[in-house]
């Protein structure tokens, strides 16, 4: 231990001298400089000589050293916008914005010009517009109008080490791609991990780049025992960090939002009361960053520390590969992301909080010595590093739900699933959970062909469940007010509930309630802010997010233009806007035709021993329960209920809960739900449910559905 603190010291001493050589120098930089002084830059000639002479290339790179702001510039610099657009994908849309804005003020034109960037529900890009940041899922749904993406003459699949879902599946599609446009599309693939030979491996042995990273050593430091409380002892490291050690900033990796905010408000506390013994000590600047983030807010975490100040960025993993940060010398890492996993079996999509694996402790370590040698806190011991965390990352293909995307291949004309490319392929059970998940909503028919539903539900860039009430709406005369509830549940939560005053935010809440469940209530919101003509202080009045309001007025005008899309491409369905006024039972029972999957009946008692307020879902008999901010919480007579989604945290929250009528299941999901001799409700026993699918086995024991029939 002693040498441990000698080597402390030696190190804070070095980093003092390294600090007065680079600390803050960058920001004096011209553009041009700036740009000229990143790693990638030496390489320039060399990498655009490869491009040139390969299809597929794939480049290795630390993060910071330019790969996503500057190569799509050398490829315009190189010529290739002339044959088409620069495509630059990003798992994230806070990075393909971010990254958007940046690279606009490099070239020096507004973003959407030249510059542009598409993500879900948001279209920033122009005519003019030459390279173009988007998420990878919006890519992936340009493969549906546009099979060769022959708008584009290089396409960088960014963050590829990520392996989001739509990556993975985009590897795939444009493996074929390229070797069918013959030459007139480059796929160039980066990634800031080593796990390059996969890669290569995949797109036919092509050649890797890698990009020399100018990087400092980091000392780690890990904890004796394990944290009982990592927030407090994430608080406790950064208050301790900032009052002990010489300048520069913090970065910090928290998992989500609720964290974040809970984490920065108790440092701007406890820092005033430090403030007040010793007014001495320099400000520390808080500032979150996670995705639902206001991105006026998000561009203050790259702006230069003051002179004397340091600032802390509390950030979500966004900040591990996908944004750098300058300047940061320490990283306080508690060793946990919050991901979506879903389990097959329950058939459920779940936020959990997890372990990080080695290679992303590893990558969030490395933020600490870009500028400087820097020191990285791990909030977990040496032993769990070792021994208890996973090597990589599993790729989100083998862990979430994948009816979505399997929608969307079948809407692409693959209809074999199962010999599909994937770079690595999903367990059996997980694809034909989507397969049967997609059958019970009408998407595919027995013979895993896709209905008139299904395409029309492919349009849509929302969950199956989602786009199938949208579908349905028309039939129930809804479709206005189901495409606003859709609208107002694809946003960041509504209702805004400061801590300070969370009984009057609460009670402002309820002044919205619709006693029929949450989904109403979201209609009401938006109706009433509608006929407040959209007014900024008609939300600041009523404790409304004015700006989650907005942007769902945004996906709403999208939801709708995509609607009067489909109603003139597909003759099979009529799809038009009607509304069903106070007629809001139709609404609840639209939610019903996409959502019966999602069924919970209040417990009974009898067989389990619940308390009072459980529910029981039909699908799994999982004790669910409605959360304290339901329109539906201690409403009496509710018996039986579907949701949106399940919460996790101390209990199984169902959030967003409406009430429905058990008949309606009966009525509007006759694939699983029949009506017993007794008039009573059954639920089609799995075997049952989907025994038309099984009969489809074949004699290997594959299933035949996958195939389709042409
Ligand atoms: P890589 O993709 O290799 O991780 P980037 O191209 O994202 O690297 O970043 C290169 C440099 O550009 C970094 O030093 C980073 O700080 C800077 N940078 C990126 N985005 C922004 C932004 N929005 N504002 C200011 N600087 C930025
Ligand atoms: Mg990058």
């Amino acid at each position: 231990e002693e040498i441990e603190e000698m080597e402390k010291n030696a190190i804070i001493e070095w980093k003092k001298e390294a600090r007065v050589e680079s600390y803050g120098i960058k920001s004096k930089l011209s553009m041009q400089e700036q740009r000229e002084s990143l790693p990638v830059y030496k390489s320039r000639n060399e990498l655009l000589e490869a491009v040139r002479n390969n299809d597929f290339i794939v480049i290795v790179g630390e993060t910071g050293s330019g790969k996503t702001t500057q190569i799509t510039q050398y490829l315009a610099e190189d010529g290739y916008i002339n044959s088409g657009i620069i495509a630059c994908t990003q798992p994230r849309r806070v990075a393909a914005i971010s990254v958007a804005k940046r690279v606009a003020e490099e070239v020096n034109c507004k973003v959407g010009d030249e510059v542009g960037y598409t993500i879900r529900f948001e279209d920033c890009t122009g005519p003019q517009t030459k390279i173009k940041y988007m998420t990878d899922g919006m890519l992936e749904r340009e493969a549906l109008t546009d099979p060769l993406m022959s708008r584009y003459s290089v396409i960088m699949l960014d963050e590829a080490h990520e392996r989001t879902i739509a990556t993975d599946i985009l590897f795939a599609l444009l493996r074929d791609i390229v070797i069918k446009r013959k030459g007139t599309l480059k796929l160039i693939v980066t990634s800031a991990t080593l796990d390059s030979t996969k890669f290569s491996r995949y797109f036919n042995n092509c050649p890797v780049f890698h990009i020399q990273g100018r990087t400092f050593p980091v000392k780690i430091y890990y904890t004796k025992t394990p944290e009982l409380d990592y927030i407090e002892a994430t608080i406790d490291t950064i208050i301790d960090v900032h009052t002990n050690n010489p300048k520069g900033d913090i970065l910090v990796f928290l998992t989500g939002r609720e964290e974040i905010e809970t984490c920065c408000e108790a440092i701007v506390q406890k820092m005033s009361v430090l403030y007040q013994s010793d007014p001495s000590l320099s400000e520390l600047i808080v500032l979150p960053i996670y995705s639902a983030m206001p991105s006026e807010m998000q561009s203050r975490i790259f702006e230069p520390t003051p002179k004397g100040k340091r600032k802390v960025v509390i950030a979500t993993n966004i900040a591990e590969t996908s944004i750098t940060i300058d300047g940061i010398y320490y990283v306080v890492d508690p060793g946990f992301v919050k991901v979506n996993a879903y389990d097959p079996k329950r058939g459920m999509d779940t936020l959990v909080v997890k372990p990080i694996s080695r290679a992303q402790a590893d990558q969030r370590s490395g933020r600490a010595g870009r500028t400087g040698p820097g020191i990285c806190y791990r909030l977990y011991t040496k032993n769990a590093y070792l021994k208890e965390m996973p090597a990589n990352t599993t790729p989100e293909i083998l862990r979430q739900n994948l009816s979505h995307t399997i929608l969307m291949l079948k809407a692409m004309g693959i209809n074999d699933v199962l010999e599909f490319g994937f770079m690595d392929r999903p367990k059996e059970e997980s694809l034909v959970k989507a397969l049967e998940e997609l059958y019970i909503l009408e998407a595919l028919d027995e013979d895993g062909k896709l209905t008139e539903t299904g395409r029309c539900m492919a349009y849509f860039a929302v969950e199956p469940m989602l786009s199938k009430t949208l579908i349905k709406s028309f039939e129930f005369g809804c479709s206005y007010e189901v495409i606003e509830v859709i609208a107002m549940l694809t946003v960041p939560d509504v209702f805004y509930r400061p801590r300070e005053k969370r009984d009057l935010a609460d009670k402002m809440k309820q002044r919205f309630d619709d006693f029929n469940g949450d989904h109403l209530t979201l209609l009401n919101v938006y109706r009433k802010w509608e006929a407040s003509g959209y007014s900024k202080d008609w939300c600041t009045d009523n404790f409304i997010q004015e700006k989650s309001m907005r942007k769902a007025r945004d996906v709403k005008n999208q939801l709708i233009r995509l609607m009067e899309i489909v109603d003139k491409k597909e003759k099979g369905i009529q799809l038009s806007l009607v509304s069903c006024k106070n007629r809001l039972e139709q609404v609840r029972k639209a939610f019903v035709s996409g959502f019966f999957k999602n069924c919970a009946k209040r417990s009974s008692n009898h067989g389990h021993h619940d308390e009072e307020g459980v529910f029981r879902t039909l699908a799994d008999n999982l004790a669910v329960y409605i959360h304290p901010s339901s329109s539906l919480f201690k409403i009496p007579g509710v018996d039986y209920v579907i949701y949106h989604t399940l919460v996790l945290t101390n209990k199984e929250y169902m959030h967003c809960t409406t009430k429905i009528d058990p008949s309606w299941l009966i009525q509007y999901a006759s694939k699983v739900f029949r009506k017993t001799e007794r008039g009573e409700l059954s639920i089609a026993k799995k075997r049952e449910k989907i025994q038309p699918l099984y009969d489809k086995f074949d004699q290997t024991g594959r299933w035949r559905l996958s195939r389709g029939r042409r």
